[in-house]
């Protein structure tokens, strides 16, 4: 097991105690890293609650990926309280309403921009932000979060479906640009889990109905074996692993019936 005393990480995502990013938080918290946690605006209250259940009391921040100067005053604070960083968590999607609802061809404009912005920028903007605090530790690890809705159609995942292949393509190009700088970037590629997010996806119930018909597990996953997987890649054992999306799914991703 992965061991992250000493290792100090940073993780944005968590909006609740369903949400992927704070099985992460559980799964490196646990294992010894001291966290800071940010939170987008509404979410507070709750985020600041879940993270006195952590054994180290992490930092909590506030951070909306779209601001630039929230995402400033995240690495100006961790570099302040941390000096330096070892990881890197980002758990943020989002796409209107309506663009999860109405046919794909209607998406609108606005509703891709958005989506491509907080779903797939943000991982450029928080992996810029964090890789010279990185190189002062002679390296990190970077993790993002995708869904197999990236690759092939799933009903009403639509323009996040256009995000998540934006959002893979990038873990390869920041794999490749900041490797050289023993920065790995990775994505764990999950099974549909029921969370705040995947309640926005219309239908999304009869998704875990296929996945529990059809994985070869014949069960869907819960976000504490995303979290041990994150703790995985998170980690050193993980050390010669970049540019690589690791499905995490009960096998779901082989079928093809
Ligand atoms: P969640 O709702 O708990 O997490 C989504 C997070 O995105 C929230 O914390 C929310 O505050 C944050 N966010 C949205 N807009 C933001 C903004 N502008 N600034 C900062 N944060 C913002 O749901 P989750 O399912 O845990 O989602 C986490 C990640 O996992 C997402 O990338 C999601 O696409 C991905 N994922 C989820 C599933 C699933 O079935 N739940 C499957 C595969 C991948």
């Amino acid at each position: 097991m992965t061991d992250f005393t000493g290792k100090q990480g940073l993780i944005v995502g968590v909006a609740n105690k369903r949400s992927i990013a704070w099985a992460i938080a559980q799964a490196t918290a646990s294992r010894g890293a001291r966290l800071a946690l940010t939170y987008q605006g509404r979410f507070e209250e709750h985020v600041t609650e879940l993270s006195q259940g952590l054994s180290a009391a992490p930092l909590v921040l506030p951070c909306d990926v779209t601001s630039d100067s929230d995402l400033a005053a995240v690495f100006a604070t961790v570099d302040r309280e941390f000096g330096g960083l070892d990881f890197v968590v980002h758990g943020a999607a989002f796409a209107p309403r309506d663009e999860l609802t109405a046919p794909f061809s209607q998406t609108s404009r606005d509703g891709f921009r958005m989506a491509l912005d907080i779903s797939a920028y943000s991982l450029i903007a928080l992996s810029r932000g964090a890789a010279p605090l990185m190189e002062r530790r002679g390296g990190g690890s970077i993790l993002t979060l995708s869904y197999l809705g990236s690759e092939r159609v799933f009903p009403n995942y639509n323009v996040m479906g256009v995000a998540k292949a934006a959002l893979e393509a990038t873990v390869r190009y920041l794999a490749a640009d900041l490797g050289p700088r023993n920065i790995r970037v990775n994505a764990i590629s999950a099974g549909p889990i029921k969370t705040l997010a995947s309640a926005g996806i219309s239908g999304f119930s009869s998704i875990l109905g296929v996945y529990r018909e059809r994985a070869p597990l014949r069960r869907t996953i819960e976000t504490g074996e995303v979290g041990d997987v994150a703790a995985f890649l998170l980690g050193d054992g993980a050390r010669a692993i970049t540019g690589e999306v690791v499905m995490v799914d009960a096998g779901y991703h082989i079928t093809g019936m």
